[in-house]
């Protein structure tokens, strides 16, 4: 059976980035650029004011003290109109372009304005030492026309929606969200709005699993419930195939309706492979189906929900990353105390949910009381998987464990 290491691998080997595309800014939050922006204007397009006060001349203010002529007003998003001399000064407010004549900006709440004389009046301007350039943002010192502002494979933030709008790229070529459709199977599943009747359960890991699809990223598909019946299979199965991946749960171990693989190979996906050795999470199932010049990753995760979320995090959550170029997604790992002695046995490695916390430098895991794959109610306080190796043995408070972080 192949370790989780391995099945890692052939799933990654599997998934490639799609080819860029043309998309506006205003959707572009978490995608990756697919080409090199360059600016089309300087930043800023003059020598600008930074705060709101007079342009000067420094050598008029050598002493920190002089009575100076207003020539006009300027506001930002207007031009200047006049030539400053000496003795001469121009109202001027944060952004707007320095005059020419000007070298320096004296802030307003140094000046004193007088009355009469001139059209704006005198102003008496009482500072430190005005040096030079203080006070002035000189035309392209951000960046000049031609310049490179980003490169291809930068991650989106807000950062960067925000310069690719100063440039004026509002559509950018990026990799597209990846579409996840997902399929919870199984003759059991009501919706969750429905209150279950004897023998039935709520639909959890369908709201579940295109939850973690969009967290990682990825436009999730939600294809409804199918029952354990060839006929509705191949039909959903078959609309799950137009997507990136496909990620069904249930239906992929060994009971008499568990049919999910049978159906996968009927519809020409290639199985690469059918279990790993991993608890929770054995049955999975992963193969990929031909779609024009593209693929589409299926991933067939077993139905209890814990399985299943621990296998989306193990294995679709880095193939999601994948595919859309955002490097390696998979969950961190660490190293941390045991907090409690902890009892494990089992054939396969185990993954069991922990909390993590690191104090004072020092990393503290507590496998939390978990009632096995079915108790997704104990998943909520953990943060972490502790890995366990396969063996029945009884670990001892402050041994040392690899761990894996959940994302928050
Ligand atoms: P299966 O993998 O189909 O054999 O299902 C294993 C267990 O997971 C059974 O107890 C199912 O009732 C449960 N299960 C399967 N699918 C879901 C689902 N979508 N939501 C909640 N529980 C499920
Ligand atoms: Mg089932």
């Amino acid at each position: 059976m192949l370790s989780v290491d391995e099945a890692l691998q052939q799933v990654l080997s599997r998934a490639k980035p799609k080819p860029p595309a043309a998309c506006s800014i205003h959707d572009a939050l978490g995608l990756v650029l697919g080409e090199e922006i360059r600016s089309d204007v300087d930043s800023p397009p003059h020598d600008k004011s930074l705060v709101d006060g007079y342009a000067v001349i420094a050598e008029d203010l050598a002493l920190g003290q002089a009575e100076l002529e207003v020539l006009e007003e300027i506001t930002a998003g207007a031009v200047p109109t006049r030539t400053l001399g000496r003795g001469q000064t121009a109202r001027i407010m944060t952004g707007a372009p320095v005059p020419s004549g000007a070298d320096a900006v004296v802030m307003v709440e140094d000046s004193r304005p007088l009355a009469a004389g001139g059209a704006l009046g005198r102003v008496r301007i009482a500072t430190r030492r005005v040096v030079a350039g203080q006070n002035i943002m000189r035309r392209a010192a951000s960046m000049a026309k031609g310049d490179v502002v980003l490169r291809a494979g930068r991650e989106l933030r807000s950062v960067e929606i925000g310069v690719l709008a100063e440039v004026g790229r509002t559509q950018p070529r990026v990799v597209p969200r990846p579409t996840v459709a997902v399929l919870p199977t199984g003759n059991e599943l009501v919706s969750p709005r429905q209150v279950p009747t004897p023998g039935q359960v709520r639909n959890s890991n369908g709201p579940m699993l295109l939850a973690a699809a969009r967290s990682a990223g990825a436009e999730a598909v939600d294809l409804g419930i199918a029952r354990d019946e060839p006929q509705q299979l191949r039909e959903l199965i078959g609309r799950g195939l137009e997507c990136d991946v496909l990620v069904i749960s249930g239906g992929v171990s060994a009971g008499v309706l568990d049919l999910v693989p049978g159906v996968l190979e009927e519809l020409r996906v290639e199985r690469i492979f059918h279990k790993v050795s991993l608890k929770p999470g054995k049955p999975l199932w992963f193969g990929v189906s031909a779609r024009g010049g593209d693929d589409t990753l299926v991933f067939g995760l077993p139905g209890n929900p814990v399985s299943s979320l621990v296998c989306f995090e193990l294995f679709v959550r880095p193939a999601i990353g994948r595919l859309a170029a955002r490097g390696d997604t998979s969950l961190v790992e660490v190293t941390a105390d045991l907090a409690i002695d902890h009892s494990q046995r089992g054939d396969h490695p185990t993954y069991y949910p922990a909390t993590l916390k690191t104090t004072l430098g020092r990393s503290l895991i507590e496998p939390l009381r978990w009632q096995g794959s079915g108790d997704l109610r104990s998943l909520v306080e953990a943060n972490a998987l502790a890995c366990f190796p396969p063996g029945d043995r009884t670990y001892r408070s402050g041994e040392t464990i690899r761990a894996l972080q959940l994302q928050r």
